[in-house]
């Protein structure tokens, strides 16, 4: 059993006893991973006060090898993220974000960019940037990261890269674009500006980039139902962003 220490994200506390907690972590260093916070629950404990959701932390954890629930050992708060408080939508965001990341990833696979692209969304919204298109960067980026990008300069089920102009079908179920002659495979595929469909594949290369006024919702309704089709349910929390 050997201690290590990572940098982490606190992405879901759940009860475990009356005195611990189960707290499953973002980390930079390990990826997702879950460890049992005992005594955590009473008021002196070994983790700098009361082990909180979504909070920026150090932690040591002795690392058990048989079982992918650890043991907290120690946690050292770097950050709060004071400004998700402001308003529900930012902290309903906050917590989207973070259920995402967790459904998302694969227990114990480092992938130091998703840790960065959660405290860098976590910060934003804290921070008091627009919370729709935070979200959508935040979906656009994750997706590519998980694997999931869409096919966007390119007919998702045939490969011709000659797509109609101005507006383009959409695919949530395959994941991409549809030119012409393949536009019927998905009848609920949708009609997005390219405009709009450039900027989000910018926004999952890790760019910064505007989407088209008016355009985020659309593009955000995309995103959600990508991830529910990927994930085969909506997550908990897509009803509330
Ligand atoms: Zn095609």
């Amino acid at each position: 059993m050997a201690l290590c220490k990572a940098e982490a994200i606190t992405i879901r506390l759940q009860d475990f006893s009356e005195t611990s907690q189960i707290a499953w972590f973002y980390t930079r260093e390990f990826g997702r991973l879950s460890a049992l916070a005992k005594g955590s629950k009473r008021q002196r404990n070994n983790f700098d006060g009361r082990l909180d959701l979504l909070c920026h932390n150090e932690i040591v954890f002795a690392r058990k090898s048989r079982t992918t629930l650890h043991v907290l050992t120690e946690c050292r708060l770097l950050g709060r993220f004071r400004g998700l408080r402001a308003g529900v939508d930012r902290l309903y965001a906050a917590l989207y974000a973070a259920e995402l990341v967790r459904e998302m990833t694969p227990a114990e696979e480092s992938q130091p960019p998703l840790f960065e692209l959660l405290l860098g969304t976590l910060r934003a919204l804290s921070g008091g940037d627009d919370v729709a298109a935070t979200l959508l960067a935040f979906e656009a980026r994750l997706l590519a990261l998980a694997g999931y990008g869409p096919m966007l300069d390119a007919c998702v089920a045939c490969q011709a890269d000659a797509l109609p102009k101005g507006t383009v079908a959409y695919s949530s179920a395959l994941g991409g674009v549809l030119c012409r002659a393949c536009r019927g495979r998905d009848p609920k595929a949708i009609g997005v500006p390219r405009s709009a469909l450039a900027a989000l594949g910018r926004m999952a290369d890790g760019e910064a980039a505007e989407p088209p006024p008016g355009l985020v919702a659309v593009l955000r309704k995309l995103m959600k139902a990508t991830f529910a089709h990927h994930l085969n349910h909506e997550p908990r929390l897509m009803r509330y962003v």
